[in-house]
């Protein structure tokens, strides 16, 4: 849970106190060791009006908007840079980076001469709509283009905010391990896209396609997975053919 960000805010938060090794004088049932503590609603409530006026704007303009999530190291950045620069001619691209500090991953995306603006979080551990909101005010996406949000890695709060994107993707590599879908389930049930990244690497770790493919599907079952390689560009055309399929206008 986020201390900082009031990302638990949505639901019941279970908290577990295994063991009890503490010492302690006062009297309480050690019968059942767990609370359910319920939260406030309002952040998460507030995120979600200003996602739709969010949405709302970037359909009138017929922008695609692609909320791309992952923990940090999954290879988001590099997919991106890629992806502008094998699109570039065919769709305009423009990019909001999400990262706590630095302007790295901004530098990275700007050399590829996409126009990009960067949001550092500071202590936060995600994006929400009224960051996106503001950084589309800079940004000014032109009309009938594709912009990508580059969130905070964490695989956590990310999935609770909804920014007014028009899809949601999680980019997951092959070093991560297979067993990501069933510990982050919010995460991969709210997306409609899994990139499987750094298939390149299969051969030298421990990761089970098949056993990943099933344990996304049994969070979510409808979720398409593309397997690739940003790196060597393995199965890339798969990311932008769907790509190609969600633009709003052409
Ligand atoms: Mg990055
Ligand atoms: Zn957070």
């Amino acid at each position: 849970m986020c201390a900082t960000c009031g990302c638990s805010d949505e639901t019941g938060v279970r908290v577990s106190e295994p063991g009890h090794a503490h010492p302690h004088e006062h009297e309480h049932s050690h019968a059942p060791e767990t609370r359910t503590v319920t939260l406030e609603h309002d952040v998460l409530a507030k995120n979600d009006r200003q996602a739709e006026v969010n949405r709302k704007s970037l359909q009138d303009k017929g922008i695609l908007a692609i909320n791309v999530m992952s923990s940090p190291g999954s290879g988001k950045t590099t997919l991106l840079t890629r992806t502008i620069l094998d699109l570039a001619g065919e769709l305009t691209v423009s990019v909001v980076e999400g990262d706590q500090e630095t302007l790295l991953d901004a530098e990275r995306i700007k050399a590829t001469g996409a126009p990009v603006v960067q949001i550092n979080t500071g202590a936060g551990c995600h994006l929400d709509a009224e960051m996106l909101d503001r950084a589309l005010a800079t940004l000014a996406p032109p009309r009938d283009s594709l912009l990508f949000i580059e969130n905070v890695g964490n695989l956590v709060c990310p999935a609770l905010f909804d920014l007014g994107e028009s899809h949601r993707a999680v980019v997951m590599s092959v070093t991560e391990g297979p067993d990501k879908p069933l510990k982050y389930p919010h995460m991969f049930a709210g997306s409609d896209l899994i990139l499987l990244n750094k298939i390149d690497l299969l051969p030298y770790v421990d990761f089970d396609v098949d056993d990943f493919l099933r344990d996304a599907r049994k969070v979510n079952p409808g979720v398409t997975v593309l397997p690739v390689s940003a790196t060597t560009g393995e199965n890339l055309s798969t990311w932008y053919t769907w790509l190609r399929t969600r633009r709003v206008c052409t």
